[in-house]
Parts: structure tokens; sequence; C-alpha cells
């Protein structure tokens, strides 16, 4: 019998439950994975919060984990039982100890990088990658805006931004956090419970401001985000950890500089097994280079049976880089 976390209703983290199952074998296409190590990315919050709601009761949670190929489904070409894999964008149910996954979105796991750093890196990494170097490219020297610098994505952004010699600024919402995306290759950070965002960047920028901010805070920091902009820049909206940003009037962007924004997602720039293969390269580099680390601190490591803590710890802000499941 294997272990699962699934939700019969939207809500808090209390409607998550660890049960008992049975996998089934993989489908056509399909490897079947015991997971190793599992990733918790803010996105599973909101499918089970309902902010992206699900199509049916009850469902599995979680799309990130590396492990091991345990079966493999027919038509599978280029996987092997044995091998070590890892995968960001499956169907639900990653937070479990086995999971099915199309073999399309797993790629081998190169033997210098481990698991854990696998299942912490893979989603929130491929994310940094192709904001960073695809939605709009960062140049060394430039000066730009990342929101939740000490979070999961934001800690990988901090220490990709340097490796391209650029200046991130970070924002945080603690001293704390301040020191951690700073050691992690922040150039500045701004705690935005304390201090005017669009002031305080204006000021570490001399009044020029930036022609890129990433943004993954949502409802909160909208407005100040696009206030950080120079003229034609690009507002990237990405994520909504403070909620999501509605009702938007196109004028805003006409206001405010002739803007440009976009809501990328990780599935509109992942789209083939080459583009995979291609953005998992270059983040594996980075990792085995020592260029990123993705070390997860151990009080960030959550047994299956801790996943509502693990969430509780998330939403309420407690963390910092990524945490993971451990089945
Ligand atoms: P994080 O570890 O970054 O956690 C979210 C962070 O957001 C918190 O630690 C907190 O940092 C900050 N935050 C600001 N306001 C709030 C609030 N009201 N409630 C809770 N947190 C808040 O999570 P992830 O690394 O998993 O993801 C980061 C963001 O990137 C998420 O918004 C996620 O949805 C998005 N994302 C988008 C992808 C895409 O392709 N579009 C792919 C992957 C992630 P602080 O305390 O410093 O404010």
């Amino acid at each position: 019998m294997s272990k699962r976390v699934q939700f019969a209703a939207h809500g808090g983290a209390e409607v998550l439950q660890l049960v008992d199952f049975t996998p089934a074998a993989p489908r056509d296409n399909e490897v079947q994975i015991e997971n190793k190590a599992i990733g918790i990315n803010y996105i599973d919050t909101y499918i089970r919060e309902g902010l992206y709601p699900v199509s049916q009761f009850p469902s599995g949670l979680g799309t990130e984990g590396a492990g091991v190929i345990t079966h493999v489904g027919a038509g599978v070409k280029g996987f092997h039982v044995g091998d070590r894999v890892v995968y960001a964008q499956a169907p639900l149910g990653a937070y479990s100890d086995v999971h099915n996954v199309p073999s399309d979105s797993v790629a081998k796991l190169p033997d210098n990088i481990t698991f854990e750093q696998g299942a912490s890196s893979f989603l929130k990494g491929l994310t940094v990658q192709y904001l960073l170097r695809q939605t709009y490219e960062i140049k060394a020297g430039e000066i730009f805006l990342f929101h939740a610098a000490a979070g999961g994505v934001g800690l990988i952004a901090c220490q990709w931004a340097k490796a391209l010699g650029a200046k991130l600024i970070g924002t945080v919402s603690s001293e704390e956090k301040a020191q951690l995306a700073k050691k992690a290759g922040a150039w500045a950070t701004i705690n935005y419970q304390i201090d005017d965002i669009a002031e305080k960047l204006s000021e570490l920028t001399q009044g020029e401001k930036v022609s890129v901010v990433y943004d993954s805070v949502g409802k909160d920091t909208w407005l100040s985000s696009l206030d950080c902009l120079k003229p034609r820049g690009l507002m990237v909206s990405f994520g909504n950890a403070s909620g999501p940003v509605t009702g938007v009037n196109l004028g805003i962007l006409n206001q405010k500089g002739s803007l440009y924004v976009t809501r990328p997602s990780l599935g509109g720039y992942v789209r083939s097994r080459e583009d995979l293969d291609k953005a998992s390269q270059s983040l594996f580099d980075m990792i085995a280079s020592g260029a990123i680390n993705v070390d997860v601190a151990e009080s960030q490591k959550f047994p299956l049976s801790d996943v509502k803590r693990a969430h509780e710890m998330l939403q309420s802000r407690k963390t910092s880089g990524s945490s993971l499941l451990i089945p």
C-alpha cells in the first residue's frame, strides 16, 4: 500500500488528508516514479484553495518530484526502470510515495544532482530560467526588480541574476529575509513591510527606475510595481501570493508610461521535449557548477504526514527558499 495526500473540498490546509492508495499501472507513455523528494510550490496552495479549481474530488496535489522509475508504460522511449528522474509539470498527485507521470514531462537527473536538489529546484528553477532568459533577457549590469526575493523562486533568481552579472533588487518582508537574499546575490533589497517600494527603488536607481519588474506577489504590489517601471517597461506578473490582480483598467498602462504587461506560466514556455531538455540542461549546469545552491533547510523538509504544517508555514511567510516533502 502506498500513501498520498488528497483533498475532497477546496479550503485551508486542514482539507489535506494523507490516505492509503494502490497506484494504478502506468498508462501508455507514462512512467511510474517512486518519489524520493517532492517539491512544495505556492501554486499548490492556489489549487488547494480553489483559485485554480480542480475538475473532480477527491483530488491529489503537487506537480513536482524526483525519484526512481519503477515501471514503464507502453510506448515510452528513452526511459528505463532504475533511472533517476525529476519532473515539474505532472498531473496533480505528486504529493505521494508513487506517481505516474507522462514521460514527456520527465527529465533524467544528472548523477551529480541529488533527488532533494532536483525536487527543490526543477519547477522553480525552470521558472527563473524562462523569466530571466526568455520573457525578458536580463543583461549583465542591468538593474531590475524581483518580488519575494527570499522565497523558493526568489532565492534562485537572486543567484541566477548574480551569475549573469545583473543587479537584482529584491523585495522581502523582514531583515532576516533581506540578509538571505543578499547572501544569494541580490544587489539590494527593499523591505516592503516598511518602505514604499517605488520610492525606495527610485532612490536605488537615482530616479532611473527599471525596464522590467517580476511580480509574483500580485494584488498587493501590482500598482507599486507599475510605478517602478521606465516608460515602455515590462511588468511580468507571474503569481498571486497576496491574491490575484483583477479588474485592471488598461488605461493605467497608458497613464504610467505606455507599459507592457505579460502573465506568463511555465507551461507556456516549456511546451515540448526539446524545450524541457534545453531549459533543464541550463538549470542543471547552474546547479552543478555551484552557481546556484538549492539545498533546503532541515526545518523545511516535511514528512507527508506533516503536509498541513508545511502549507501553513509557506502561506504564513515563515519559509525562505524551497520546501520539500520527503516520503
Ligand atoms: P515562495 O517561497 O516565494 O513563497 C511566497 C512568498 O511570497 C512568501 O514567502 C512571501 O515572501 C511572499 N508574499 C508576499 N505577500 C504574501 C502574502 N500576502 N501571503 C503569503 N506570501 C506572501 O513561493 P514559490 O517559490 O513556490 O513561488 C513564488 C511565486 O512564484 C508564487 O506566487 C508562485 O505562484 C509563482 N510562480 C509562478 C510560476 C509561473 O510560471 N507563473 C511558476 C512558479 C512559481 P516575503 O515574506 O518576503 O514577503
